[in-house]
């Protein structure tokens, strides 16, 4: 897709998450100049690594689905991911501890999970009713694809021609996404057994959303888990990042770390983005900009002079940060063979949990505790024989009122009272050599996001919840927008997704204008 015509233009990223990565490797090989600026002294925003004490932690994403994203970044360049990523698929995907004390482990193969399930519930309906979701799931899946994947979308006019009118097929899709309708209403829809139902629920989890406030189209995210599978990188999560920024390296991008981009400039006008200011004072000209930075913060922040601009990117929609969350990584010294590499040990009560966090904006009493166990794949993330655990609760976007610093302590302490519970792991304290947290308010600083979000822009709205900023800004020309808070949405896949759609955006664009 390289195009001679291109090849001048320059391009500035505020940004180096897995979006601005991505975006900035499609733009070089596509025959861009790019430079890319991020804050931190480090490449991959959020897939951040921690070492400590001969344990290696990966401090964000932990669980990598939709591998194909990567491969078709990496294929822009003419390039095999393989030689840049040593990815290991991991089935079974979960493993689910109830408060009942019972275990159900989430496999890949349809036919094996819903045998499983049916063992598990005792019950032929919650089988079938497994099976019949996952049907609707590789439906909505499909639209997802057909509509919404690998193209600018802001909205319900970007995806569908309207003036066309409305063709059968398409109709047919429309009425199939349950438009009205919530995950946490279809998912029991279809699965009578609550704990199976509460597995499915937390599919939504992985864009930091409610799943009774989600829309139902958002039922597709198990059909990607079950189609392309669960991966692990070997070196970790943070491997994604470094082969990313190997590939820019390779195609000439430009980074610079450690600067604090303080201001998008625009020309006289105010309608178009020429440049970029530094905290340090310093100003650059580019041809294009690309903003990795979380959208409302860019636009309210970044862009703060345009003040009817942002007025307009203000009305357009209510923006609601997705959920925040609390991490603990803990050097042990003891590894738990009962664990697999990703494990959910579920709340007692789902709706109270969800209302809690989503609703009354407060931390769950009884709260969701996700534990990665990265050594039953590749036991040198830590010393002989222990564990570099990572436990990541959700909990509410930042409010006023929280005051992480007084709350963290009593929370940690909940978190390991019912891993203790409930997870079989009662002598956890014991065996911790190496302790460090984030809370949210750590989170909202260190990644200069929205609120404390870990995941952009929540995905609440049964009719228009799936919609986030789109790729081009329809406010400032020659202003493209990338990552978890803009169009597809947040998750490693969907915020590389969003810096391959931003970059290929652009670059259609420029020959449009040519
Ligand atoms: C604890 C945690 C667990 C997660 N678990 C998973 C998981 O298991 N699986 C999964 O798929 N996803 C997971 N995610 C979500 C996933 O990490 C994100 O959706 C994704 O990494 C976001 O990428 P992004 O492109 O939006 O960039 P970000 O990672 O948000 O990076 C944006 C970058 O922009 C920089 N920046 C911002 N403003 C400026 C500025 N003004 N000047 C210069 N630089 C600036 C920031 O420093 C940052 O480095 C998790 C996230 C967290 C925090």
């Amino acid at each position: 897709m390289s195009d001679p015509k291109s090849a001048k233009r320059s391009i500035g990223i505020v940004g180096g998450g897995l979006g601005g990565l991505a975006a900035a490797c499609t733009l070089a090989a596509r025959g861009y100049a790019v430079t890319l600026f991020e804050q931190s002294a480090w490449l991959g925003g959020k897939a951040a690594v921690l070492d400590e004490g001969g344990y290696r932690f990966d401090m964000g994403p932990t669980i990598l689905t939709v591998p194909s994203v990567l491969r078709r970044i990496f294929a822009e360049a003419g390039r095999n991911l393989e030689d840049y990523l040593d990815l290991i698929r991991l089935d079974p995907q979960w493993r689910c501890f109830y408060e009942d004390g019972s275990i159900l482990d989430l496999e890949e193969n349809p036919d094996k999970m819903a045998a499983t399930i049916g063992a598990f519930a005792h019950d032929k309906q919650s089988a079938q009713g497994y099976r019949d979701f996952l049907r609707f799931s590789e439906r909505m899946h499909a639209i997802s694809e057909r509509f919404f994947f690998y193209r600018n979308v802001g909205g319900m006019r970007d995806m569908i021609d309207f003036s066309v009118g409305l063709k059968p097929k398409l109709l047919a899709d429309v009425l199939a996404m349950r438009m009205g309708h919530s995950v946490a209403g279809t998912v029991r829809k279809y699965v009578p057994d609550h704990r199976v139902a509460q597995m499915l629920d937390h599919f939504t989890q992985y864009v930091g959303s409610s799943p009774d406030q989600s829309p139902a189209v958002l039922c597709g995210i198990a059909s990607m888990q079950t189609a392309e599978g669960i991966w692990y990188p070997r070196g970790g999560t943070g491997a994604v990042p470094r082969a990313l920024v190997r590939l820019g390296e390779e195609l000439g991008v430009a980074y610079r770390t450690s600067v604090n981009i303080t201001r998008l400039r625009t020309d006289a006008t105010g309608q178009q983005v020429i440049g970029i200011e530094t905290e340090t004072g310093e100003s650059f000209d580019f041809d294009d900009v690309v903003c990795n930075s979380d959208t409302v913060r860019t636009h309210r922040e970044l862009l703060a002079h345009s003040t009817k601009k942002v007025q307009r990117f203000d009305r357009r929609r209510h923006y609601e940060a997705a959920c925040s969350g609390v991490v603990l990584y803990l050097g042990l010294d003891r590894a738990y063979d009962h664990l697999l590499h990703h494990n959910f040990v579920f709340s007692k009560d789902p709706e109270e949990e969800f209302a809690t966090i989503y609703r009354k904006g407060e931390p769950a009493d009884d709260p969701t505790c996700y534990v990665c166990a990265p050594a039953r794949t590749e036991p040198g993330v830590a010393p002989p024989g222990g564990e570099a655990l990572y436990i990541l609760v959700h909990t509410p976007y930042l409010r006023p009122h929280h005051r992480w610093n007084n709350i963290f302590p009593g929370y940690r302490q909940k978190i390991l009272d019912k891993l203790k519970r409930c997870a079989g792991m009662p002598d956890l304290e014991s065996r911790i050599m190496v302790e460090t947290h984030l809370t949210p308010q750590d989170i909202h600083d260190r990644y200069r996001v929205f609120n404390g979000a870990i995941y952009g822009l929540a995905s609440h709205g049964k009719w228009l919840g799936a919609f986030k900023p789109a790729n081009r800004s329809p406010d400032f020309r020659n202003l493209y927008l990338a990552g978890g808070s803009a169009h597809p949405g947040p998750g490693m896949p969907m915020a590389l997704m969003s810096g391959w759609i931003a970059a290929d955006t652009l670059h259609k664009d420029r020959l449009t204008a040519s």
